[in-house]
């Protein structure tokens, strides 16, 4: 069985982007592969976390992964600080990485713009996320379009490794699994649970007044036809391929069922089937929350991980000249 890997950052609470970009599509994965789905606080504390949140967040995190239908007796769901041969391998990654091509990444230029006091780990998120994948021998990384530079870096370090020390590593083919789903309040920028406004965002725990206020005041232009424009018409275009998503229905039926309606039924009509979309996976989630659950299936997950990293940590040290024998 071909292996997939997916991480997902415990920064907030996933939102549509998340769900819609990547998790929603995890769950068919699990009858053809063997996957991992990882829950990476480790990348989560390359900006600044407050310690309490984010370990709700992370049992959170695993709730929704289960609360969306991922089936811990098939899958590996784990947490990242707890298989140490994650920072282990990473600190190699970083050792094939060069400062130059790290700053070339976007989602460092974005995390970095205008702050004052960037950690060090923000530069080097890549070479850990390098790391993650290659550990397990992962065939396939099914993420979000806004992940496509990292997973080509990823098997850049990879490429670079096997050919300076010894060819253990595979070389992930990355799956890129839907749009990028933009922030509702600036549609120029993707929308990211760790956005301050929390406005931007549709969070998979907001409750139904909270969406239906989230989608009411997204960004649109001042012409009311709704149509799929995304040079034009940015906000209206990311509503309707949200839309289009959660009820897998396409753009082009959708501008026609709206012909002449205006944004106002639009949007009315798009907050209902949000709140139809969540509703089950909400009522799942806080089952799950509130059980035993969540903490057996990451145990379970952890010693599955650890097991599985030693191979090719050991493999990889080896290489690299880290062991005595
Ligand atoms: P953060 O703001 O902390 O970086 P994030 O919302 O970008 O959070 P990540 O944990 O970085 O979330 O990414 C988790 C998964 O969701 C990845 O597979 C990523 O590609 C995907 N993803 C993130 N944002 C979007 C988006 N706006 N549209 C589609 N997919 C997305
Ligand atoms: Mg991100």
């Amino acid at each position: 069985m071909k292996k997939i890997f997916s991480g997902i950052q415990p920064s907030g609470i996933v939102t549509f982007g998340n769900y819609l970009g990547a998790m929603k599509h995890f769950v068919d994965f699990q009858t053809s592969y063997d996957c991992m789905f990882c829950i990476v606080d480790q990348h989560a504390i390359t900006t600044p976390q407050d310690p309490v949140a984010l370990r709700d967040q992370k049992r959170k995190l695993a709730a929704l992964y289960m609360a969306v239908g991922i089936d811990p007796n098939k899958s590996t769901i784990f947490i990242q600080s707890e298989v140490p041969a994650h920072t282990q391998l990473a600190w190699m990654m970083q050792c094939v990485s060069y400062i130059g091509e790290l700053e070339r990444m976007t989602q460092f230029k974005d995390k970095s713009e205008g702050k004052t006091g960037v950690s060090a780990a923000l530069l080097t998120y890549p070479p850990l996320m390098a790391a993650d994948i290659l550990l397990y021998g992962t065939d396939i990384v099914p993420v979000g379009d806004d992940q496509r530079q990292h997973l080509e870096l990823t098997r850049t370090l990879a490429d670079r490794f096997n050919r300076q020390y010894a060819d253990i590593f595979t070389l992930p083919e990355s799956k890129i699994l839907g749009r990028r789903i933009m922030s509702l309040q600036n549609p120029e920028k993707k929308m990211s649970k760790s956005d301050a406004n929390t406005k931007a965002f549709i969070s998979m725990l907001d409750d139904e007044k909270t969406i239906t206020k989230k989608i009411k005041s997204a960004v649109t232009d001042s012409d009311p036809e709704v149509r799929f424009d995304e040079e034009k018409k940015p906000g209206i275009s990311n509503l309707l391929t949200i839309y289009s998503l959660l009820n897998n229905q396409s753009v082009a039926a959708i501008e026609k069922e709206y012909d002449g309606k205006g944004y106002g039924a639009f949007k009315t009509n798009l907050a209902e089937l949000a709140v139809t979309v969540l509703r089950p996976i909400q009522k799942r989630f806080y089952d799950i929350y509130e059980s035993d659950e969540v903490d057996n299936a990451l145990d379970a997950g952890s010693d599955k991980a650890n097991e599985q990293a030693q191979h090719l940590l050991q493999k990889a040290e080896g290489a690299m000249g880290l062991q005595r024998n």
